[in-house]
């Protein structure tokens, strides 16, 4: 029966081929636009005279989004992967060419069972010409894997599956079970992959513990490391604001009440809230070990002291912004239909994020004191994702503690509960009953803010991949094998 050690050892040995699955995964181009059939904007060549620009028409759904995603030959990939190794795996088709990938090893509804998330999906690349390596080249330069879906999250696919290839040729025997699944879809809200498979496959995904993106980059400290542990992620709704005004011929505008115009008072008090600021999440009770803060932290004082964080560490200054207030922001704007007619109407979408205690009711409730008393104004909001959380004081907690300290090589670390303020596909098992965690540990000496995810130049560090692999050996190690 091989020992943890060797364990480790063969992830060192299988360093490469973590880096090569990830890269063949990158080189897919799994793009979830969110939406399809809509045309380059703004769109290349001048119109004829008298026309306008052709406006882009995107067929949204009720979500506000046609996903695509394409992600079914990442899927069939990485099934082939694991059926080369001799582990159970199956495709589950959940649309045309949208596939979920689900692997399992050790005796089906045994326990403990440890569910490893991801997503195959990517967000899109906007302008190519702006990146320095081929967004879908999966380049290696400066000890990192270059690409979109590098680091959100393709490289936690492939050490979580280079994790479960490890303990399958080693023949580490299991006492429970453990399930990996990467599903389609995240990016636009999981439909066809978390999401769907929940709804038809519930006993494949229900387990005692899940890891998943969302939490586990190294911030470190003068007194040493700490990696935070996302036990729960923030809501996530969509606010539209319809404004309505009275068209006429543009060569008359004052015959007009001009939509346009009319917004403009809109975006200046959606830009200017003032949100409740509140710190009642278990993270604020942690603030001494994250930040040194010795004083009790209230929420009259939170902002003076990520203020004074700020000076010294922005990325979690504004993290700490983000877990103590709801956020909203305008990030669409349609107005308008032709360039010689005053608008009638516009649409302001706004993105809001909230608090576990914020519900879509109070969002509604916000926007109407904030705009009720303008003319023509209506708001309507939808919610795309609750906020949801699994508990830190558990003893899942110790195992993950215990499994980074070991991939890592290293005592001197502490951890704190973290929020996610985005949101993963974690909400859709959290129900199930799961512990799940947003937590892959990055290497110590990595740089996250590197990392680019959702952004130009997206990579990640090659000493992470690995890191991640050593954490999930060490977690089935801890939690699922049969240690005597
Ligand atoms: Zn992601």
């Amino acid at each position: 029966m091989p020992t943890l050690s060797d364990l480790l050892q063969q992830v060192e040995a299988a360093r490469q081929e973590a880096i090569e699955l990830t890269q063949a995964l990158v080189r897919i181009p799994s793009v979830n636009t969110g939406r399809h059939n809509e045309p380059p904007w703004p769109p290349t060549g001048r119109p004829a005279d008298g026309e306008s620009y052709p406006v882009p028409i995107v067929n949204y759904d009720a979500t506000g989004s046609v996903p695509t995603g394409d992600e079914l030959p990442a899927a069939e990939l990485l099934r082939e992967r694991f059926a080369a190794e001799g582990i159970d795996a199956a495709v589950y088709q959940s649309g045309e060419n949208r596939g979920n990938v689900v692997a399992r090893m050790g005796t089906q509804g045994a326990r403990p069972k440890l569910l490893l998330m991801s997503h195959l999906d990517v967000v899109p690349v906007e302008d190519r010409s702006q990146w320095t390596h081929d967004p879908f080249g999966a380049e290696i330069a400066e000890g990192r894997l270059w690409g979109r879906g590098s680091a959100d999250m393709k490289c936690i696919a492939a050490a979580q599956a280079m994790a479960m290839i490890v303990c399958k040729r080693a023949g580490l025997p299991l006492k429970g079970e453990v399930v990996y699944a990467s599903c389609a879809d995240e990016e636009s809200g999981g439909a066809y992959g978390f999401g769907w498979m929940t709804q038809h496959y519930p006993e494949i995904l229900r387990a005692d513990y899940a890891v998943n993106e969302g939490g586990g980059a190294p911030i470190r400290t003068p007194d040493g490391l700490i990696y935070p542990i996302n036990t729960g992620e923030k809501g996530r709704l969509e606010a539209r604001i319809y404004i309505t005004g009275r068209g006429y011929h543009a060569s008359q505008p004052w015959r007009a009440d001009n939509a346009i115009y009319k917004a403009e008072e809109v975006i200046r008090r959606i830009r200017t809230y003032q949100p409740e600021i509140s710190t009642d999440i278990d993270l604020f009770r942690h603030l001494d070990t994250l930040a040194g803060v010795t004083e009790e932290v209230t929420n009259e004082n939170i902002d003076r002291i990520i203020a004074d964080i700020a000076s010294t560490n922005e990325n979690l200054a504004s993290f700490l912004r983000a877990a103590s207030r709801m956020t909203w922001v305008a990030s669409m704007i349609n107005a308008g239909v032709k360039s010689n007619s005053v608008a009638e109407k516009c649409q302001i979408t706004c993105d809001v994020r909230t608090l576990p205690h914020q519900s879509p009711a109070y969002v509604q409730q916000e926007l109407e004191k904030l705009l009720g008393d303008l003319s023509g104004v209506q708001v309507e909001v939808i919610e795309t994702s609750v906020s949801n959380a699994s508990p830190f004081d558990h003893p899942f907690t110790d195992h993950v503690m215990a499994a980074t300290r070991t991939a890592i090589g290293r005592d001197d670390v502490q951890f704190t509960p973290g929020i996610t303020v985005g949101f993963t596909d974690s909400r859709f098992v959290r129900p199930l009953g799961n512990i799940a965690f947003g937590f892959m540990p990055g290497h110590p000496d990595s740089d996250p803010s590197k990392s680019g995810a959702h952004n130009i130049n997206e990579s990640i560090d090659l000493e992470t991949i690995n890191t991640m692999a050593r954490f999930i050996v060490t977690l089935i190690w801890e939690t699922v094998a049969q240690q005597d």
